[in-house]
């Protein structure tokens, strides 16, 4: 195979990343943990706010180094294409693509009228308690395909389990999820591992009850 000078430094530049990526202390995950001790709020229900720097106002030097953390985690997997869902976690999923240098397709929650030939799958989301469809267009997703999923958080794993079913439907391999705050009390990982799902998350949330944090 012959490649152009701009192939070369493309080849360069994702090696750089993956070097970086595979020498990054575990311990940069700390000042995730930190942020979520200092800034996170838990609300009734076992829901943790996260609004000052994951679901409303973003911290773009944090994102990126959670974009490193899960391509260090997952350096051992060839992957074509990163998925999410909106709105949440097309934040990382871009900057994740953006280092790799990988196409990102986020999962929409509203079928654009333009759209005729889409995945779709159900979803039940806990923190708005009801059901919603997302769909994507075929031509994003294909046999051909070795996807990441990156989402914000992981709960019961409903939203995960519809981008596994989207895959499936499209016949993509799944390589793998990556999750920033994993909630493990409501034990979403069990459902994706029973079905075989990598799972990966930067930090785990043992328990919101009485309102605190405790992280692992
Ligand atoms: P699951 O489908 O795993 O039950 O929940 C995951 C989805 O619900 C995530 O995409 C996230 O948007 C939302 N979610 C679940 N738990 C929380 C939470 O504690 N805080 C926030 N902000 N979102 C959550």
């Amino acid at each position: 195979m012959r490649f152009n000078a701009l192939d070369k430094l493309e080849i360069i530049k994702i090696f750089f990343v993956h070097l970086h990526a595979s020498n990054i202390k575990k311990r940069e995950m700390d000042i995730l943990k930190e942020r979520i001790l200092k800034d996170g709020k838990c609300l009734p229900g076992g829901i943790l706010k996260v609004d000052s720097f994951v679901n409303h106002q973003m911290d773009p030097n944090l994102l990126k180094k959670e974009a490193i953390e899960f391509i260090r985690l997952f350096s051992d997997t060839k992957i074509t294409k990163i998925l999410t869902i909106e709105a949440s976690g097309i934040a990382p999923s871009i900057i994740v693509g953006l280092l790799l240098d990988l196409p990102v397709v986020f999962a929409k929650k509203k079928t654009p009228s333009t759209m005729d030939n889409m995945y779709r799958t159900k979803i039940h989301s806990f923190t708005k308690q009801r059901d919603y469809n997302v769909v994507i267009a075929k031509e994003y997703l294909s046999p051909d395909d070795r996807v990441l999923f990156i989402d914000d958080f992981l709960a019961y794993g409903n939203a995960a389990k519809g981008i596994a079913d989207i895959c499936q439907q499209a016949g993509a391999e799944l390589v793998g999820m990556g999750f920033i705050i994993e909630k493990a009390f409501q034990h979403g990982r069990e459902v994706l591992e029973n079905m075989g799902i990598r799972v990966e998350s930067l930090a785990i949330v043992d328990s919101l009850d009485n309102c605190e944090i405790k992280l692992r």
